[in-house]
């Protein structure tokens, strides 16, 4: 394996589906101890069965103080992807407060309160660190029916940069990946129809959506040693997209 994360304690948000599910199953077989934390029992039990060696956490990270315990009693964490999420669709004219709140809550306040966590215990033991949050193409272009969505994406690669500013001198790098559209439950959401997806493929030079694999691959290589001069960026992961 080019990587190895052996000797390394990895957490996962929102592991239970999805790209964090797969990112943690894959940090394990490249020997990290793996910590998965999501909102439904029933997925982390099915990924426990998968994968035994994985430690499940269930808490709802909109939840601030139970996500702060929550994350204490799992530290030292030398490996931290922040990529739980949530996209409620609507148009500008029509988007509401509570799909606002709820939105920025998850997408954008708990990847601050988990990595205060993570981070502030790491600096107490003198450990170094890196750290991935989950971007999106929507960080950096207009998506229809996604404004609240492309505002969470936007502030997440902002984080990413004061982060990986001040958290630098303590040896904690930070950065974030910008997928194009995966076909995860998520990605269902937005793009199962063919009168959607149909146009957003072809705008994306490689003419087809990420796989879950070339997220997890993306995360894995800003974890590691191999990126140990590259901070506070957001890899794109999107056949093209920005090009065209
Ligand atoms: P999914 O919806 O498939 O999975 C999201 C996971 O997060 C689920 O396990 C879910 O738990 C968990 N989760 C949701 N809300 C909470 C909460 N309040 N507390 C704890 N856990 C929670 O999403 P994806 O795998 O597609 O997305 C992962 C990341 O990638 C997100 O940040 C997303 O924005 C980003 N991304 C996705 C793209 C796509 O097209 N799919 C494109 C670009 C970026 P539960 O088990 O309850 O469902």
């Amino acid at each position: 394996n080019a990587h190895d994360f052996r000797g390394k304690r990895a957490l996962v948000t929102g592991a239970g589906a999805g790209i964090g599910r797969a990112t943690a199953l894959k940090l394990a077989e490249l020997g990290a101890e793996v910590v998965a934390l999501s909102r439904t029992q029933e997925n982390l039990d099915s990924l426990k069965a998968e994968n035994p060696s994985i430690e499940i956490i269930c808490v709802d990270l909109a939840d601030w103080n139970a996500t702060r315990e929550a994350v204490q009693k799992v530290t030292p964490i030398h490996l931290l992807v922040n990529n739980a999420a949530v996209a409620l669709l609507a148009p500008v004219l029509e988007a509401t407060p509570q799909e606002f709140d709820s939105s920025f809550n998850l997408n954008v306040k708990s990847i601050l309160n988990v990595t205060q966590v993570v981070a502030s215990d790491l600096v107490d033991r003198k450990l170094k660190g890196s750290i991935v949050n989950l971007s999106s193409q929507a960080a950096q272009r207009a998506l229809k029916d996604h404004i609240v969505y492309c505002g969470t994406k936007a502030a997440v690669d902002a984080f990413t940069r004061s982060m990986a500013l001040e958290l630098a001198p303590k040896g904690i790098r930070v950065n974030s990946v910008g997928p194009t559209v995966v076909m995860t439950a998520m990605g269902r959401i937005g793009w199962s129809k063919p009168e959607k997806s149909d146009p957003m493929r072809a705008r994306i030079p490689q003419g087809k959506f990420a796989e879950v694999e070339d997220v997890v691959n993306a995360i894995v290589y800003l974890l590691s040693d191999k990126s140990d001069m590259i901070n506070g960026h957001m890899l794109p992961v999107e056949g093209g997209f920005f090009c065209s």
